[in-house]
């Protein structure tokens, strides 16, 4: 599709980059092209209206926060950000995942989601799927429930949907 050539287009790949043998999709010139992020932004607002009701739009620290905010405006949900240790300033969940070398936490504060309401977690890219799970975690510490799983751009053979199972994650874009 068009909006397929886009993201093909505008997300560029950086070899080596931030360790060699990683090849990192950069955003950033997506982002800059007004018509291409209304596009993006049109197009993952069609994929969460897909998860039906949803109360909280749950973004994670840094690029689910230029998406996560633009979803939730369209949508009429409020939006929660997920964050890096030591930068919430109220008691927060914390829940901590692997990386390929070592590990990371994320932290929720305590009262950004009612108990039982329903949540959609984005994202820019999913790749493992660590880091989408630790926002489950942290969804279900706090009694809600993950409506859906949104990013735009997913890298299949990394597995991240299967381990995102049985709610999944709707993308954009997969590779
Ligand atoms: P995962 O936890 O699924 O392995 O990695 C996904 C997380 O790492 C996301 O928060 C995403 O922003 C970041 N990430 C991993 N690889 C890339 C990449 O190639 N490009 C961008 N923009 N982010 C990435």
């Amino acid at each position: 599709t068009d909006l397929d050539a886009t993201i093909d287009r505008l997300v560029r790949q950086i070899p080596d980059w931030p360790e060699p043998g990683v090849t990192f999709r950069d955003i950033t010139p997506l982002l800059a092209d007004a018509e291409a992020l209304a596009a993006v932004v049109d197009g993952l607002v069609d994929l969460a209206e897909g998860f039906g009701p949803v109360d909280a739009v749950l973004g994670i620290e840094a690029r689910g926060f230029i998406f996560g905010p633009a979803i939730a405006l369209r949508i009429g949900a409020g939006f929660v950000p997920v964050r890096k240790p030591g930068k919430l300033p109220s008691a927060s969940h914390s829940t901590s995942y692997d990386l390929e070398y070592g590990s990371a936490s994320l932290h929720m504060h305590l009262d950004a989601i009612v108990s039982g309401s329903r949540v959609l977690v984005v994202d820019d890219i999913l790749a493992t799927g660590g880091t989408m799970a630790a926002a489950t975690d942290l969804v279900t510490q706090a009694g809600g429930v993950v409506a859906g799983n949104l990013v735009l751009i997913e890298i299949s053979e990394l597995g991240g949907a299967e381990r995102l199972a049985p709610t999944g994650c709707a993308a954009l874009r997969t590779y």
